[in-house]
């Protein structure tokens, strides 16, 4: 294990309701799997998401009178995509996907608990005030890095990486082990917003040791720029 004690690996809602099958299924949001399954290898500190909703939560257009999926209506903190019923709580839709192998992942966030509020960032809930305790958890634990994977790109990824750099913290995403729904354009401004924010869009490559020298550790190369 070389990677430095200084940074975390948050993976970001690989739950089977976000892939093929589920209920808000992300196209070939599976095949990105094996490869945070081997990034996760080389970090000592992981943390994992998990979008954990009540049944009337505020995102489901079924809650809504008139309402469809991916309409966007105005709540009292802003804009909100109305999603199909996805990821409640104690289903399997909301489980972590079978093929994620990382059962050394530290601890598990679940968020979207709140019926009133939505929370695609694993740090604040969609009002910007509510925080989960994340930011918290892993300053007091010394983590200044942070390195953000999984589904999807242009929600609940972009939001928790814009996040961390607000709070403070050295912001990635690892682009390649993340991918995006792309609704009306949402992936390309996801990363505009990111970047505006000092996020870090890296590859896998990036993270993971150079074959023949297991000596380089990219990560604190990274950190050190
Ligand atoms: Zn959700």
């Amino acid at each position: 294990m070389f990677q430095s004690e200084r940074s975390a690996l948050i993976v970001v809602d690989v739950q089977n309701g976000f892939t093929p099958g589920g209920n808000l299924a992300v196209a070939e949001a599976d095949q990105i799997i094996p490869r945070i399954n081997e990034i996760a290898q080389y970090f000592d500190n992981i943390v994992l998401t998990q979008d954990w909703h009540p049944e009337n939560h505020v995102s489901f257009a079924d809650n809504h009178a008139n309402a469809k999926p991916f309409d966007t209506i105005q709540l009292s903190y802003g804009k909100q995509v109305l999603w199909p019923v996805h990821c409640v709580q104690g289903t399997s839709d909301a489980a972590l996907h079978p093929d994620l192998n990382i059962p050394q992942a530290q601890l598990v966030i679940r968020k979207g608990f709140h019926r009133h509020i939505d929370s695609y960032s694993a740090f604040m809930e969609a009002d910007h005030k509510t925080t989960t305790g994340l930011a918290g958890y892993l300053k007091e634990r010394g983590i200044d890095s942070v390195f953000v994977v999984g589904i999807a790109t242009d929600f609940c990824v972009a939001w928790t990486a814009i996040d961390a750099a607000k709070m403070g913290f050295k912001s990635f995403v690892i682009s390649d082990a993340t991918k995006g729904i792309d609704l009306d354009g949402s992936l390309q401004n996801a990363w505009q917003d990111m970047t505006a924010h000092g996020v870090q869009r890296i590859y896998a490559k990036d993270v993971l040791p150079i074959e023949q020298d297991i000596c380089s550790n990219p990560v604190e190369y990274l950190l050190n720029q």
